[in-house]
């Protein structure tokens, strides 16, 4: 057993375990199995500490203890700790009994990349890395910049060229190296894997590729806990690219279970755009295994990963979506438009397309009757509207006022 003691307080993280041959390794920067190639997961070895605590105390107190970083690495640039709003009027227009918003565009970059970034930069310091490369659609960009500004690390960055100028612009001005990549979002995940291997710089791509990430993923379903009383959702909707947000969420799920402190699981949706979702297209068509998807389009360009060359992280999602009960859905852009526009409107939350899918995936189960009206349903709104303002719509022209009172008074209405 590897629990590491420093200063009294333990590391509760214990080796990193390949997914598909099971074979162990120390807490090493690895990114895949060396002999299968599969993905990595932390295991831990919470010593009984973590269910004592839970138990007695109904939360977590020091969330660090769930990360497999040691305390004195850990980067805060205070991401975490997002509000759960009930959306009523939203609810009501949705004719669904309860629907709680986890608002991640509130995380200090707008988006969740905050969580296992903060996590991957922990470690690149923990390691002693001078400098991390990430490919990214924006979020995970920015989230990179800002965490390596503050570790005082370099940060290289590959972003599609399609990427909104608000995320490479906000990723740029936190000081780091942004570098388009023609072509889809595989295509800077793969430039970012090649100068990883070929120069050593850690890699925080926020895929499956770095085991580390994920696990701040995992601390949305230690928030949730605290912030639902100890209960557990019927049904969790999440975005999904790759899919790391959604298997984190459900790892703190299991972990929770483990400890005995819910005895159900949530059921875990994963929600693509119609013009990338090689995770619901195997879904649907009850395929084990995701196929890439090499031209993808959407306006959401937050989970527009199509998965070339990887589409093994897919499979790995869609294994964890089946474990959970769960289901993997796609909604057209229209739809999430609109979703976007009523979480504004009604809720006052302006989110990106990426956020709104989750939303109008909701509308989409209600109709196909995938979920239940009376299901207390939780949809992970992932990144700010101000992210990719060059997709927002209005309708109306903003008006700039008359001199004339009168006709001032005409505009107004
Ligand atoms: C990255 C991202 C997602 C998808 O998360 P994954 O963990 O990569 O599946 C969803 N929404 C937004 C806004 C994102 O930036
Ligand atoms: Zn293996």
């Amino acid at each position: 057993m590897l629990i590491i003691q420093k200063a009294g307080v333990e590391m509760y993280a214990k080796s990193l375990k390949c997914t598909s041959c099971h074979k162990e390794y120390p807490l090493s920067p690895l990114y895949e199995c060396q002999e299968c190639g599969g993905i990595l997961n932390v295991t831990f070895d919470y010593n009984g500490m973590i269910a004592e605590e839970l138990k007695k105390e109904k939360k977590v107190s020091n969330k660090a203890d769930l990360l497999p970083v040691k305390s004195e690495c850990l980067v805060n640039i205070g991401q975490g700790n997002t509000p759960l709003v009930e959306a009523e009027k939203l609810a009501q227009r949705i004719a669904i009994k309860k629907l709680l918003l986890k608002y991640e565009f509130c995380n200090p970059t707008g988006s969740f990349k905050d969580r296992p970034v903060g996590v991957g930069i922990s470690k690149a310091v923990e390691f002693g890395y001078k400098k991390v490369v990430v490919a990214s659609s924006g979020n995970g960009a920015a989230a990179v910049a800002a965490f390596a500004a503050k570790a005082g690390l370099e940060a290289l960055i590959f972003v599609p060229e399609s990427t909104p100028p608000e995320k490479t612009k906000q990723a740029a001005f936190y000081g780091a190296k942004v570098i388009k990549v023609e072509g889809p979002y595989s295509n800077s995940f793969k430039m970012a894997k090649e100068i990883s291997n070929s120069t050593g710089v850690f890699n925080l791509t926020t895929t499956f590729i770095n085991p580390y990430t994920v696990e701040g993923d995992k601390i949305v379903a230690y928030e949730l806990f605290e912030q639902m009383n100890g209960a557990v959702p019927d049904v969790i909707y999440v975005p999904i690219g790759a899919g790391p947000l959604l298997s984190g969420i459900f790892k703190g799920y299991e972990e929770l279970k483990s400890f005995g402190v819910i005895d159900k699981l949530p059921r875990m949706v994963g929600v693509q755009a119609e013009g990338c979702s090689p995770i619901a297209k195997a879904y649907l068509a009850g395929k084990q295994e995701v196929e890439s998807e090499d031209n993808p389009s959407t306006i959401a360009g937050g989970i527009c990963d199509g998965l070339t060359g990887y589409a093994k992280d897919g499979t790995y999602v869609l294994e964890t979506i089946k474990r959970s009960n769960g289901f993997a859905i796609s909604c057209d852009d229209d739809s999430i438009r609109e979703a976007q526009s009523w979480l504004a409107t009604d809720e006052g939350a302006f989110v990106e397309p990426s956020s709104a899918a989750a939303v109008a995936a909701i509308v989409k189960s209600l109709h196909e009757k995938s979920i239940d009206k009376d299901a207390k349903v939780v949809a992970l709104l992932t990144g700010h509207g101000l992210k990719d303002m060059g997709n927002v719509k209005l309708s109306i022209d903003i008006p700039t006022a008359p001199n004339d009172l009168g006709k001032l008074l005409e505009i107004i209405g």
